[in-house]
């Protein structure tokens, strides 16, 4: 039966596609019917390897023959220790300590109550239109939609918003929407959150469910900075842009800066669900002992699913493809832009990527929604993103090849043709 008619189903969960799939191979996924589609959602970015890559398949079925579970308060086990070693050498300089976790809320959770414990402050910073999860915390830090947040008053206390460089939103020059938003942060902590009192800053270093916004180069050494100025500790929500997606296997390594901490989740494990955050170890000696935790964070077949993916992305050279592919798509982005100018505007890193459908203060969510629906009659399945639900994102598993961008591509110009007025 088709999920989306299933009464027993709740209804909380939305629906972006009726569709009802058997399989999944590459960057193809197949319905009941038997029709084919090209997935450019990855399932919100997390299948990066493609659907069912033979290598994570092989680590899932090995490991599930072994030990389907090890509790971590309890035992220890072997594909944690080696998920550890694929991870150490590809973290940000100085993130050597691990904990996991099972969805990227729930890695920023851990990571907030390390930066209450460690500092002992209670205040924590986010940026406007950032997404980091829809726990009662983290919804808390969700500014990117409202209803993330109607309904569930009062929300946790001592969260401070403060705005994101969002230029083409602003109508701004790059290096404008940087100065605005770094002389408001340091407004921020002389008027609202005292530094004595903040724990954190959590920055997404590229703003994702809030509209694929790349900031402008220096914002995240400027937060780096602001943090090192007052002893605030740096959080870089790295769950969707991390693992290779940004065309670096994080993209903090744009701007050549490290947080204290770092949240993971989606891409680390093809799908099998995982998250953790890497961070400083002098950072340890002040997270008490079981002050933290979860049943199943650290199972081994998620470790395996995620050593076996990071192996993948190494082997088979998936970031650099990544920052390739990601070139094409921007450039053809580009192109179809001066032939279509309801595309307001084209930006992104590696397969991050986004055509902004309208101008500034006028965002076509109409021409969005039937755009997205027109290519998926054609087969090409994908998301938007955005406040106001305007912006169509990119984001292929990053195995997808050239032929494949071209054909997503050509879809979404007859997509584009078709929704004319
Ligand atoms: N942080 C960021 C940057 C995200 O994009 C998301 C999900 O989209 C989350 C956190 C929450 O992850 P999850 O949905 O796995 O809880």
């Amino acid at each position: 039966m088709n999920p989306t008619t299933n009464k027993n189903l709740s209804s909380v969960w939305t629906h972006a596609t009726d569709l009802l799939i058997e399989s999944g191979r590459g960057c193809k996924l197949l319905d009941h019917s038997g029709k084919e589609y090209l997935d450019f959602t990855s399932g919100i970015g997390v299948t990066s390897t493609g659907h069912c890559h033979p290598k994570i398949v092989e680590a899932v079925k090995t490991q599930s023959e072994k030990l389907l579970f090890g509790q971590m308060n309890i035992v220890s086990h072997q594909p944690v220790f080696d998920l550890v070693e694929q991870l150490k050498p590809i973290m940000p300089e100085g993130l050597d300590t691990f904990f996991f976790s099972n969805s990227g809320a729930e890695a920023v959770e851990g990571a907030i109550k390390l930066a209450k414990q460690a500092t002992g402050r209670s205040n924590v910073v986010v940026f406007q239109g950032s997404f980091h999860g829809r726990t009662h915390l983290t919804m808390s830090m969700t500014t990117s939609k409202t209803i993330y947040r109607a309904g569930h008053n009062p929300l946790v206390p001592g969260i401070y918003c403060t705005p994101y460089p969002y230029a083409f939103y602003y109508g701004w020059d790059e290096q404008t929407a940087l100065d605005f938003s770094i002389r408001e942060l340091r407004k921020l902590l002389m008027s609202q959150t005292a530094p004595s009192e903040t724990a954190c800053i959590i920055v997404e270093p590229i703003l994702g469910e809030g509209g694929y916004v790349v900031p402008p180069a220096g914002f995240l050494k400027a937060v780096r900075s602001i943090c090192d100025e007052f002893g605030i500790l740096m959080i870089a929500d790295e769950v969707q842009s991390g693992f290779g997606r940004s065309g670096r296997f994080f993209a903090v390594e744009y701007e050549n800066i490290s947080p204290d901490i770092m949240t993971m989740a989606k891409g680390i494990a093809s799908g099998i669900p995982l998250s953790g955050i890497a961070y400083r170890r002098e950072l340890d000696d002040r997270w008490p002992p079981g002050s933290h935790g979860g049943t199943y964070g650290g199972n081994p077949i998620a470790c395996a699913a995620g050593a076996a993916t990071i192996q993948v992305l190494k082997e088979e050279k998936l970031v650099v493809n990544t920052k390739i592919r990601g070139n094409q798509l921007m450039k053809s982005l580009r192109d179809l832009q001066k032939k279509y100018p309801v595309i307001g505007d084209v930006r992104g890193r590696g397969l991050m990527v986004a055509s902004e459908f309208g101008e500034r203060g006028k965002p076509d969510v109409s021409r969005t929604k039937a755009v997205i629906a027109a290519a998926r009659e054609e087969g090409l399945l994908l998301l938007s993103c955005g406040t106001f639900g305007n912006i169509v994102r990119w984001i292929p598993p990053l195995i997808v090849t050239e032929e494949e961008i071209d054909e997503g591509l050509g879809i979404f110009e007859r997509a584009l043709e078709r929704t004319r007025h």
